[in-house]
């Protein structure tokens, strides 16, 4: 991935295939490219800059690179078991030695959804998170989830709540 100040290598690949490129990348990752990556949810690409793509069999010049609004993914049940429902957002307490509050968390609703915390690079790196484990997503006026460490790119979260536990792994 190739911008105006800098490479990026070894690309991560990601399907299925969506109608527009999306480019998720963190602000060090967009820094380090020189493009100015809006914070925006997934599939909000309109006005978002341009990078040039290498692959094994030539290059494309694509818009859709952003920095992925951290987010929750949950199924309409988890969502009423939560007392959360779209358009809302949750605080993320991440209990770690670097202990972190991240505010603006998105819901990102499906029927679908696996219970999965999305945080990109920065955000775990700067609350000292590391490996894959559990957490506790806890009921709360607003909402609070709660979580004690997370993968980079995937922190699994169950709710406390009896009969809406959704352990995932
Ligand atoms: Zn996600």
């Amino acid at each position: 991935m190739v911008g105006p100040r800098g490479r990026l290598e070894r690309v991560r690949v990601l399907g299925p295939c969506r109608s527009r490129n999306q480019i998720e990348l963190s602000r060090t990752e967009a820094i380090r490219l020189g493009i100015d990556a809006p914070l925006r949810l997934s599939g909000h690409l309109d006005g978002t800059p341009e990078v040039t793509l290498i692959g094994p069999s030539g290059s494309v010049r694509t818009d859709g690179a952003i920095v992925a609004q951290r987010h929750l993914h949950l199924s309409p049940s988890d969502a009423a078991g939560l007392g959360v429902a779209p358009g809302q957002e949750i605080d993320l307490e991440l209990d770690t030695p670097r202990a972190t509050v991240l505010r603006h968390v998105a819901l990102r609703l499906a029927d679908d959804a696996v219970l999965e915390v999305h945080l990109d690079t920065d955000e775990a790196n700067a609350a000292g998170l590391s490996g894959d484990a559990e957490g506790v997503l806890q009921r709360c006026p607003g909402c609070a989830a709660r979580l004690r460490a997370v993968h980079p790119t995937a922190a699994h979260c169950a709710p406390t709540a009896p009969g809406v536990r959704n352990d995932q792994t």
